[in-house]
């Protein structure tokens, strides 16, 4: 029969963003959930779901665990990029990360699909979409098929709307 393809999906973004929010809207009620926090203090949350894999983790620390998570480009056929959109302080921090993320040998000349989550919509002071959009130069990304969505963490909004785009890139 069909054999099931199995797909690795990285979820990343500054902390604080509500990559573990938009994270549990994911896992299923069997879904195996593996917190691995190693001596060195760098955090990656795992956990599969069907044929799913999720792999999420701060881009912090000054770049200290860098080479780490960066050991995860290599296997991943999908990147879903969380951004607090109420986070204008650090926005450009954002950007920084995203750029080095797409620069990346082990990402630059993939064609990986990258999906934004604008989170934080329910922000009064939440800049939308399209301001993100621009302020991270997204028109710039050539050789990868993104999209970007406003969403909300805690309620789900948006996240379905994300989930089918990413979907429908990968398959
Ligand atoms: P992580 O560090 O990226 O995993 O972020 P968390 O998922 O822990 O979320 C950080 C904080 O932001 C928590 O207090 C969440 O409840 C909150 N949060 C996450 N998503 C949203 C959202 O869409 N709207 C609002 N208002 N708060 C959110």
């Amino acid at each position: 029969g069909l054999r099931r393809r199995e797909v690795n999906v990285l979820v990343v973004g500054l902390d604080n963003s509500g990559k573990s929010t938009l994270l549990n809207h994911f896992k299923s009620e069997d879904s195996k959930s593996s917190e691995i926090v190693p001596t060195i203090g760098f955090n990656v949350e795992k956990f599969q779901n069907k044929n799913v894999g999720f792999t999420a983790f701060d881009m912090s620390g000054q770049g200290r665990y860098r080479s780490l998570w960066e050991h995860y480009y290599r296997d991943c056929q999908g990147i879903i990029f969380v951004i607090d959109s109420s986070d204008k302080l650090r926005f450009v921090v954002a950007k920084d990360e995203l750029d080095t993320l797409l620069q990346h040998p082990d990402i630059a000349n993939r064609r990986i699909p990258v999906l934004f989550f604008a989170n934080k919509m329910d922000v009064k002071e939440a800049m939308s979409a399209v301001k993100i959009s621009a302020a991270l130069g997204l028109d710039r990304i050539s050789n990868k098929p993104w999209h970007i969505c406003a969403s909300n963490a805690i309620t789900g909004e948006g996240l379905q709307e994300g989930v089918e785009w990413l979907t429908g890139q990968i398959w």
